[in-house]
């Protein structure tokens, strides 16, 4: 098949199901100019020497917080201020379906918050998200601003506690509501489109076995090796916005 009738078959896929979910990797923010984690520039690639002899799980762990917080601001500054990315037509377009009664929930490994700068509603993020910020210690929310435009090394509340990102840290647990209401929406939908990721990181491969649908569709632009045995699955490798533009999505 070419990729046009390769996008056509995508949707009619989606057509003939009645509860989409999507779930969706790194690969869907690169459109948007968000590097992926080992991409050149992305977070395992700084050449800025303040951060030589770390590594990029220890600059983004509970440890580094808590025992090294000025290092810990220095490179989430650096590496996670997505405030100015805006969403591209593979988030726009998933936003479109759930408006529509198509799609019931988008499940994202992004930190970026740009499902629901596009309007998506019913979004799992299932590693947090940098858009949310509050005190370690009293729990008050503040902005993203906050964060990223503070002139203290370490952002603090006015109780004295940390503020911090709701982004799930190397060390943490996933964020339960999150994990819970992605299987719950995996495991009763009857088609799962899976973007942008290449199921190799964990915990990837562990939510998408929960799926019992019919329809199967996947769309990276690198080939990918599903970890299950699907008959049938439409497999498309492209970016994802070129195959939802293509899909006319
Ligand atoms: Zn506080």
């Amino acid at each position: 098949m070419d990729e046009a009738s390769e996008c056509r078959k995508l949707k009619e896929m989606i057509d003939a199901a009645k509860s989409v979910v999507f779930f969706g990797g790194a690969g869907v923010s690169t459109e948007s100019g968000i590097p992926d984690f080992r991409s050149a520039d992305g977070l395992y690639n700084t050449k800025d020497v303040r951060f030589d002899g770390y590594s990029p799980e220890y600059l983004l762990s509970r440890d580094c917080i808590e025992d090294e917080p000025e290092v810990f601001f220095e490179y989430y500054r650096q590496k996670l201020d997505a405030r100015r990315a805006k969403p591209n037509p593979a988030h726009l377009a998933l936003a479109r379906l759930e408006q529509a009664g198509k799609l019931t929930a988008v499940v994202t490994q992004n930190i970026d918050g740009l499902h629901t700068k596009a309007g998506s509603r019913n979004v799992f993020e299932i590693h947090g998200t940098t858009q949310r910020n509050y005190c370690a210690k009293c729990g008050r929310e503040y902005p993203a601003d906050y964060i990223f435009d503070s002139k203290e090394a370490v952002p603090r509340c006015s109780c004295g506690g940390v503020v911090r990102c709701d982004v799930t840290l190397y060390g943490e647990q996933l964020p339960e509501d999150a994990v819970e209401g992605a299987i719950r929406a995996i495991s009763s939908a009857d088609m799962l489109i899976i973007g942008g990721t290449s199921l190799r990181v964990y915990p990837a491969a562990s939510f998408i076995r929960y799926f019992r649908g019919r329809y199967l569709a996947v769309i990276n632009k690198e080939p990918i090796d599903l970890p299950f045995r699907f008959p049938g699955a439409l497999v498309l490798t492209m970016p994802i916005g070129r195959a939802f533009t293509l899909a006319g999505l």
